[in-house]
């Protein structure tokens, strides 16, 4: 039977509990121990697919096609494992269940209640997962902070668990925040105080305490939260703010937490191995010489909406020994103030994915930039259609091509919708979701990058490269580098006289992984590293007695 760890968050929300989780289960995984993730989001939105990027940051997509909450694509790359539906659970997928359950007469005769239905229908959720990964241990993140409404069926159902599966298979892990008083240069720690107080009011003691904070915990603070939290001193464990997301592990290891996390569970403790995280932390802490790239984009105010994209540049740019120096454009500025002054130190530029039509004309000036100026590029989903709208126009001459998406009536639809998408008018979990194979071209660069005929990828669209016009942009130098094994769709498109000019319909993004760079995002840096502009060059050594 599964073990199950409760992670829970007090003070304040943002404090990086969702890192704090994948490097548990990082830690768990170096000891040889299974361990599964699961998101619980309190809010009512059945997934985080109908939210906007502004209110939600990136949704990362599973290869079973969920919309999920980015703290999944954390889980992913800390753990390498690929995770499923079952990994994001919201109030709105619980409220729904229980109404069609009512409505199909299972609780005939019953009052429905929060308690005990909705609280059952969330435990079955983490008895879904533990019976579908087979996991030693799952690990389950309470989203939000103790103390918000929407978050109380949750804490009440996890509450339960320690009732139903017995004690010794359950762990309560709180992460908080010390706040730091620059008056009486200390962290506090009564809001910790405040926030195990509301936990322990829905029945639940923290059996371990994370404390981040920005600076080094003392240790009479230590002792402080200890005492007034009930917790063991060792159990109080702090995570200062750290350089890199990928030091976590390594840290929270330093300070026991693992064998703690066994002990406390009576799992076999063997001695992990998290030596993969050490080496990784302190490459991206060396000073290597920096790649710019810019990332083209309409949401970049937020930068939590490219949080796969940014995390995959960055294992790219460490594969090619360097770091990453990521410029954000917003697309809507390359519309005011000309390309040049913006992109003139860019020595590749990446358009990630996007909806709706802001910005796409900023997009388009960028992707004609770089094919002008030869600079590499990589279009990832709304991406590839900007590249392949830039390209139709400047094939025919005018700026009338288009997708379907921005202007319905164009003469020149070269990106419209799916066919299967035509019918459909709702608009939650309706896209072409998760993963599709996709056969590539030999001899193209997106085949070369690959090293493999046959891959699986990640999607998440509605709209797609339009048949019609295949033959036309062919003929002005467009390749079509990776289709659908039937040969329908583009799935990857490149331009033969362009040094990488490369776009795909999928989100490699998600399938990055820290010490395993995706392909395409490998080779678009290896080709970046190269080109020289504004503010790139390498300092050159000084002259002997200077
Ligand atoms: N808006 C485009 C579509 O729906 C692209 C989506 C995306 O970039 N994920 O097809």
């Amino acid at each position: 039977m599964a073990k199950y760890i409760f992670i829970t968050g007090g003070v304040v929300s943002s404090v990086g509990k969702g890192i704090a989780v994948a490097s548990i289960g990082a830690i768990l995984k170096s000891r040889h121990i299974t361990v599964s993730v699961q998101k619980l989001d309190p809010y009512l939105n059945v997934d985080p697919g109908t939210m906007s990027p502004y209110q939600h940051g990136e949704v990362f997509v599973t290869q079973d096609g969920a919309e999920t909450d980015l703290d999944l694509g954390n889980y992913e790359r800390f753990i390498d494992v690929n995770l499923t539906a079952e990994s994001n659970v919201t109030s709105g997928q619980i409220y729904s269940a229980v109404i069609a359950k009512e409505r199909r007469g299972e609780f005939l005769g019953g009052t429905i209640q929060v308690v005990p239905h909705v609280t059952t229908e969330i435990k079955e959720q983490f008895r879904k997962l533990a019976d579908k990964s087979q996991a030693d241990v799952v690990i389950i993140e309470v989203g939000g902070t103790v103390g918000d409404i929407e978050g109380q069926p949750f804490l009440e159902a996890i509450r339960q668990m320690r009732k139903d599966v017995g004690r010794e298979n359950v762990l309560y892990v709180h992460v908080t925040l010390l706040p730091y008083l620059s008056s009486t240069q200390e962290l506090k720690t009564k809001p910790t105080q405040h926030s195990v107080n509301e936990l322990r009011r829905t029945g639940i003691q923290p059996d371990i305490i994370i404390c981040r904070s920005d600076l080094p915990m003392l240790e009479e603070t230590r002792d402080k939260i200890s005492l007034f939290c009930d917790v063991e001193r060792e159990a109080v464990i702090p995570l200062p703010t750290v350089d890199t997301i990928y030091e976590v592990p390594t840290l929270l290891e330093e300070e026991g937490l693992g064998r703690l996390v066994v002990e406390k569970l009576g799992l076999k403790d063997i001695k992990g191995d998290l030596s993969q995280w050490q080496e990784l932390a302190t490459r991206i802490k060396e000073p290597l010489e920096p790649i710019n790239i810019a990332l083209v984009g309409k949401y970049v105010e937020l930068q939590d909406a490219y949080f796969s994209v940014r995390e995959a540049l960055c294992h790219a740019a460490l594969y090619h020994n360097r770091s990453l120096n990521l410029l954000w454009v917003r697309s809507e500025d390359l519309e005011e103030d000309g390309s040049d002054a913006l992109l003139r130190s860019a020595q590749g530029i990446i358009i990630p994915g996007g909806f709706g039509v802001r910005g796409i004309e900023g997009m388009v000036t960028a992707a004609r930039y770089a094919r002008k100026n030869e600079i590499p590029y990589l279009g990832l989903c709304l991406g590839m259609h900007v590249m392949v709208i830039e390209f139709a126009r400047h094939i025919v001459g005018t700026n009338e091509p288009n997708s379907t998406e921005f202007d319905e009536s164009t003469a020149y639809p070269v990106i419209d919708l799916l066919p299967e998408q035509k019918a459909i008018k709702d608009k939650g979990g309706t896209m072409r979701l998760g993963n599709y194979p996709c056969q590539l071209v030999d001899g193209s660069r997106a085949a070369k990058a690959y090293d493999e005929s046959l891959v699986q990828e990640r999607h998440r669209h509605r709209f797609e490269f339009n048949n019609e016009f295949r033959d036309l942009l062919q003929k002005g130098g467009m390749i079509y580098s990776g289709l659908s094994p039937d040969g329908r769709l583009v799935e990857l498109c490149e331009l033969a006289n362009h040094p990488w000019m490369v776009s795909c319909q999928f989100h490699p993004e998600f399938n990055s992984r820290p010490v395993r760079p995706h392909p395409l995002f490998r080779d678009f840096m290896g080709v970046a590293k190269e080109i020289l502009r504004e503010g790139a060059q390498p300092s050159l050594p000084l002259p002997p007695n200077h």
